[in-house]
This record gives C-alpha cells, sequence and structure tokens, in this order.
C-alpha cells in the first residue's frame, strides 16, 4: 500500500476523546479542582489472632465521614477475604485447563482438591445506636444500607464484628498474604492484610467502586486514621502499618533500649532482636495472649506481619522534611543476606524516591521476609528472597533487592499518590517501576535494568493477543501483565524524560504529578494532562499511541538519494564531466532505489527565480552567491516509513568518510502530515558514509535491519548455515 491510499488515523489529535472530560473536580491542566472532594473513612479495630486454629476475628467501627456533594443511602465495603471461599474462587481464576501431565501443586490450584475454611463470617453490622443495619454480601462486596441517609458534610458509624481462617498462602497462585508454616521448628510467620472490612471508594468519576476482587486487580480505598490494637501470643514480635504506641508493654527492656540507639543510627542497622534470641523465642510456643497498640495517620490501609520467629534490625534515615526509621523483620532463614541487604535497600528507596517526588511523610518503612514474592501495604512490605542452606544466586540477590525497593517503592503509588488499582493496574506498578529503575540504575549501578530494548519481544507480540495499557486491571492476561503495566509504561516514561521532553522539564512536572495528587485519587486523565501542562509539551500523539494502541515502532529508512549542487546552472556539462567516473552509464534519477553511494551524487540544478519575485525575495539574495555557497555541499533525501504505526521522533546517525559522526532528532511532529511516510532533505559539508536510524536505541524499534543504509545485507539462514559448518 502507498502512503497516498492509507487512511489518516488522526495521530496527532488531542486526547480529548478518549479521556473524561475536565470539570471543576479535576482541572484541565491535571490538577485537582476547586470542587474536589474525596471520602474518608477512619478506623478502630481491635483484632484477636488465634495461632492454634489460624483464625483472625475482630471488632471495628469506621468512621466514614461523607465529603461528596451526594446523599448517600447505602456504602458498600470491600470484604476481600471472600476471594478465597470455594464459591467465589472462579471470580479469582486464572487458568483452568487440564494436561496431560499436571504436578500435585498445580492440580490442587486448579480444582481444590483438598478443601479448606476460607472467608468472612460476619457476625453483625450496626450503627452509632447500635442498631442492626442490614447488610448483603455479593462476593467479594458488601452493601450496607443507612438507617437513615447520610447527607454531605455528615459522618457516620457503622460497627463490624467479623472473623475468618486465615489461609495457607502456598495454596494459592497471587496470595498476596495467609501465613507460612515452618514444619523444622512447628511455627508460623503470619503476613496479615485486607482482613478487615474496608470501605470501598466513593468518588466523582466513578461513584462506587463497584469491581469485585478477582486477584489481579488489586485495591481501591479511601485514606484515614487508624487506631489498631492486636492480640497475639505474648512472644509473637508485630510489625505493622503505623507507630507502635505501648512499646512499654509488648518489647523487652533491651528492645526498648537498642531500638532507642537506631534512632540515631544513620550509618548501619541496629540489631534490636537477634538470631540467637529469635531461635530462643522460637521454642517458648506462649500461649497467654499481649496486645500491641499501632495508630497510624493518612494512610489507606493496614497490614501486619506477626511470629516468634522474627529477628529485627532498624536504622535511622534522615530527609530533609522526616527522619524515617527503616526496619526488616525476618526468620532466620532469610539470613545471611537479609540482614545484609533488605535495611539498606528500604533506605535506598526512600532517598531517590523522596528526591524525585516528595518526602517520605510516614514514621516507618518495613520490609518483611517471605518465602516468595512482594506485596506492598502503606508503610510494611512482604517480600521474597530467602537463600537455600545460607546460600543465594548473584542473580536471586539482585532480585531480591530490587523487590525490596519496588514493594518499598509503592509507598508513593499507590499508597499516597493513590491510584484505582482495581480499575488502572498500570498506573501505580507502571510509575512505581519507572523510579524503581532508576533507583537501581542511581544506587545499584552493576544491575541490570530496564530500558527500551528490552520491551522490544512484547511489542513486536502477536497483534490478536496483545492489549493496550488502557485495558482495565483483571482483563489482562496473566502471561502479559508483566510488560504490559510494569515495562511498557515504564518505557514510556524512559522515552519522554530521556528522548522526548528531556529529564529537566519531565522531572519537574512528574514532581508536580505526584505532590498534586499526594493523599488523592487521580485518574489517568489527570497524570497526561499534568506531563503535558508542566511541559509545554503537547504529548498527546505519544499517550495516544503508547497507552491506547498495541502498535510498535519500526522505521524503514526506505531510500537516500544524494546530491551535489550545481554551482552555475550555465556549467552543468563540467560538473557531470567531474563526476563522471562515478555516475557510470547511469541517468540522472537513477538512484531513486539505491543500495550504497557508490554511484556518486546526482547532480541537481537551481534555475533563476523569475522576475516576478525581485520585490521580495529576490532583492535580498543574490543567486549567484547563493548558488556558490552550495556549491560541492552534499544534500541527502531521506524517506522513512513508519511500518509500525506509532509516530516517534526520528533520530539519525550521519557517519562521515573522514571517520566523523553527528547526530541529529527530528521531533515525532513531522509525521503529521502523511503518517506512513516523510521525506526530508538535509544538507552536508562532509559526504556521508552512512546513516542509521534510532543508533542508541532509545525507541525500542523492533527491527533495526532495516534502520541503515548502505542497507545492512542479512545473510539468508542458508549462508548463516554454509559459515557455521
Ligand atoms: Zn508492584
Amino acid at each position: 500500500m502507498t502512503a497516498q491510499n492509507q487512511p489518516w488515523q488522526g495521530k496527532f489529535e488531542p486526547l480529548d476523546n478518549l479521556i473524561q472530560p475536565a470539570n471543576t473536580y479535576r482541572t484541565a491542566s491535571g490538577a485537582p479542582g476547586k470542587a474536589y472532594w474525596q471520602q474518608q473513612a477512619n478506623y478502630k479495630i481491635k483484632a484477636t489472632l488465634d495461632e492454634k486454629n489460624n483464625i483472625l476475628s475482630g471488632e471495628e467501627t469506621i468512621t466514614y465521614i461523607n465529603n461528596s456533594p451526594d446523599i448517600l443511602n447505602y456504602v458498600w465495603i470491600q470484604l476481600e477475604q471472600n476471594v478465597n471461599k470455594k464459591e467465589n474462587e472462579s471470580f479469582g481464576d486464572f487458568n483452568n485447563s487440564l494436561i496431560d501431565s499436571i504436578t500435585t501443586r498445580q492440580m490442587q490450584l486448579l480444582t481444590r482438591a483438598k478443601d479448606f475454611p476460607a472467608g468472612y463470617t460476619i457476625k453483625h453490622v450496626k450503627d452509632n445506636s447500635d442498631n442492626h443495619l442490614k447488610h448483603i454480601i455479593n462476593n467479594t462486596m458488601m452493601k450496607v444500607t443507612l438507617n437513615t441517609p447520610l447527607n454531605p458534610g455528615e459522618s457516620t458509624n457503622i460497627s463490624i464484628s467479623w472473623s475468618y481462617p486465615i489461609t495457607d498462602r502456598s495454596m494459592f497462585l497471587l496470595s498476596r498474604e495467609g501465613y507460612e508454616y515452618f514444619p523444622e521448628d512447628d511455627n508460623t510467620v503470619y503476613l496479615i492484610a485486607h482482613w478487615f472490612p474496608r470501605m470501598a471508594v466513593y468518588n466523582d468519576t466513578e461513584g462506587w467502586q463497584n469491581k469485585q476482587f478477582q486477584r489481579l486487580g488489586e485495591f481501591a480505598l479511601e485514606f484515614g486514621n487508624y487506631e489498631v490494637e492486636i492480640s497475639v501470643p505474648e512472644d509473637h514480635i508485630i510489625a505493622s502499618t503505623g507507630s507502635l504506641q505501648n512499646h512499654n508493654q509488648v518489647l523487652s527492656k533491651t528492645q526498648i533500649k537498642r531500638f532507642e540507639e537506631a534512632k540515631s543510627s544513620y550509618n548501619k542497622p541496629i540489631q534490636i532482636i537477634t538470631k540467637e534470641e529469635a531461635e530462643a523465642n522460637e521454642k517458648t510456643k506462649a500461649t497467654k495472649l499481649k496486645t500491641w497498640k499501632f495508630s497510624a495517620t493518612n494512610v489507606r490501609d493496614f497490614a501486619f506481619a506477626s511470629s516468634r520467629k522474627f529477628m529485627w534490625d532498624a536504622q535511622a534515615v534522615n530527609l530533609p522534611t522526616n527522619t524515617v526509621m527503616a526496619m526488616s523483620y525476618y526468620p532466620k532463614e532469610g539470613l545471611p543476606v537479609w540482614q545484609e541487604e533488605s535495611t539498606k535497600a528500604v533506605i535506598q528507596a526512600l532517598e531517590v524516591y523522596s528526591e524525585a517526588t516528595f518526602d517520605y511523610p510516614y514514621p516507618v518503612a518495613i520490609s518483611v521476609n517471605t518465602s516468595n514474592v512482594g506485596m506492598e501495604f502503606p508503610m510494611i512490605s512482604f517480600n521474597g528472597g530467602r537463600p537455600k542452606n545460607g546460600k543465594i544466586s548473584d542473580f536471586q540477590k539482585q532480585n531480591m533487592i530490587r523487590v525490596i525497593i519496588h514493594e518499598v517503592g509503592h509507598n508513593w503509588f499507590p499508597m499516597i499518590v493513590s491510584s484505582d488499582e482495581r480499575k488502572w493496574m498500570w498506573m501505580d506498578e507502571g510509575l512505581n517501576t519507572f523510579l524503581d529503575q532508576r533507583t537501581v540504575a542511581e544506587r545499584y549501578p552493576n544491575f541490570d535494568y530496564v530500558t527500551p530494548k528490552n520491551i522490544v519481544p512484547f511489542m513486536d507480540g502477536d497483534k490478536n493477543i496483545l492489549r493496550p495499557i488502557m485495558t482495565t486491571s483483571d482483563s489482562e492476561l496473566f502471561s502479559q501483565f508483566g510488560n504490559n503495566f510494569y515495562n511498557k509504561p515504564t518505557v514510556g516514561l524512559q522515552m519522554l524524560r530521556n528522548s522526548i521532553i528531556g529529564k529537566e522539564l519531565f522531572d519537574e512536572a512528574f514532581k508536580e504529578y505526584a505532590n498534586r495528587w499526594k493523599f488523592k485519587h487521580p485518574n489517568p486523565s489527570d497524570l497526561f494532562r499534568t506531563l503535558s501542562d508542566a511541559t509545554a509539551a503537547d504529548i498527546d500523539w505519544f499517550v495516544r499511541g503508547w497507552f491506547f494502541t498495541t502498535d510498535h515502532v519500526d522505521m524503514e529508512l526506505s531510500n537516500v538519494r544524494w546530491f551535489k549542487v550545481d554551482e552555475e546552472n550555465t556549467n552543468i556539462e563540467d560538473k557531470l564531466l567531474k563526476y563522471q567516473t562515478k555516475i557510470n552509464t547511469k541517468t540522472k534519477g537513477s538512484q531513486a532505489n539505491a543500495k550504497d553511494f557508490s554511484n556518486g551524487p546526482e547532480i541537481i540544478t537551481m534555475t533563476d527565480t523569475p522576475d516576478s519575485h525581485y520585490g521580495g525575495f529576490l532583492s535580498r539574495i543574490n543567486e549567484k552567491d547563493m548558488r556558490k555557497s552550495l556549491s560541492g555541499k552534499n544534500l541527502y533525501e531521506l524517506t522513512i516509513k513508519n511500518l509500525g504505526g506509532l509516530v516517534m521522533p526520528v533520530t539519525i546517525e550521519w557517519n562521515f568518510t573522514d571517520g566523523t559522526s553527528e547526530i541529529e532528532t527530528l521531533p515525532a511532529q513531522i509525521w503529521r502530515f502523511d503518517e506512513y511516510q516523510v521525506t526530508k532533505t538535509f544538507i552536508k559539508n562532509k559526504e556521508v558514509s552512512s546513516i542509521n536510524l534510532d543508533p542508541n536505541f532509545e525507541f525500542a524499534d523492533v527491527n533495526m535491519t532495516n534502520n541503515s543504509f548502505p542497507k545492512t545485507e542479512i545473510p539468508s539462514e542458508f549462508e548463516q548455515f554454509k559459515k557455521k559448518n
């Protein structure tokens, strides 16, 4: 197909028809508007861990503050533990096909051959005056009908009594919480998350968040303040969101002394519970309970870990506006690497992210060691990485450090810049991965990190399977969410920063977005708008292609023509003579499909401008002088085709016959007149020996073999075979 008969796709049209219109809640600049509002949910929770039966039970009171302009007759409360109920499993199912041979673990994950109890028992739901509230459970959501409508500006209390069996983490794919049992010493590490009934988000763009928990799409949550009391066996140690309120009742004198010491230890972690102490603790098996009290301000969730196996270290980090305790909790099975690297990695994340966005605002940042995966909550994350017999490969160690940085980084996205994960997984994973890769690049220079090259195999994938980044979380395939929601947005932001907008402006805009939306609920449109608004770079073309389509980049340098200007239009014969050895017998224009420069230049003749231009142009320009000034120069006419569909800047590397080279970049806007093909002419003093497009691999071009002139010959398979033998 030629360019002329291909349809115009409007690749440079504004995003307006793809994103939500600006309004008084969300401005056209991408900031919260003057009427922006969000709900608040404060929690008072008393919970008890029954270690013998692995049951967690609790009483909670939610104070729900209606800041919306709307009257609410009912509210929705999230019951994520219900995804583990057998009858709700199809909601959380990824894959249910049988193959010839299958491990027992896979069979269990597919069929739940061995059943176990799961899901909430809701004992009661009551209002301020102890009256029962009507409630209906729809899988992982509970509708609570209020006895009196909740008016704008009013608040209401909802009290819920609940319990659920804590599940064995090894029984589920993508299990973010649950327990891990250690048969060697008959102990358990509890990772407790999405454990209490939590308010669903009600906002200006969605109304009530109405998507069920299906495991991949994570959480949409309101900010609030928490007072939480957790009763666990008295030899357990708890790592938790928030600040501990009753050190004297739950920690030993030695532990308190060491913790105080850690508060002014900025260079190394202080061991608050040593290996020997943890090992002694493993044996006590207390049944008597002890209550830990925590409070947390302005968080969107609350999680904790509890075990008698925990070692614990802590180090203070001084940020410009906050001093934070970076802490790690781990069973001895995490040694030695966890002790050496975990708290250190937490600190790297705190420093780099704070600089790129805003200072970490909370008092603690905790990394808890788990058998696998990584999962984030406010101030605390559960991170996989465990050596075998004390040994860990470099690769595994790198991954462990990356996971810690990534999960600590989630404190910014989505714990503070609180996007709706249930709907747009990329908004937190993509932005967080962008910064975790930057942290790794800056603080662990020996590690690999994601670059545009890494995304090429994915971008070049089957278009029948690929989905755009702007796909809702649970509609994504398990096989590609890593690329689509983590790496592709990361590479897109890297391109904007490094190659399209420029580092200084981009970094300011990214910071602006984070600060505009901290402790608020941004939508994709708010991010896209801010990135343009704060840079004066209209990036709608980029967002349109990179986020809304599955197109890829494939530029083809399809033709190069070389010209020399004839100095005097009268002596064309001499010029032709000068080049006759190169031109050989070929006629003018024969280079239309030349493979290299061996035919020499074509001669271009500049004729006199018609007299009608005397009033303007000709009165200021001496045509003879101008022709003279161009004499001997080389004109190169390049034709570039856009085969992949994505419009991008065109970076051209010119290599000259004298061995020097130069790079020049044309903005993406050169594609605005013809989205399929551009032809442009360049003047060079020196003769060119070769030309390459995207020489530094900035734009994830999926096929580099068509980027060069002279055309690179790819040996046929037969020739390669011959060479090998
Ligand atoms: Zn993540």
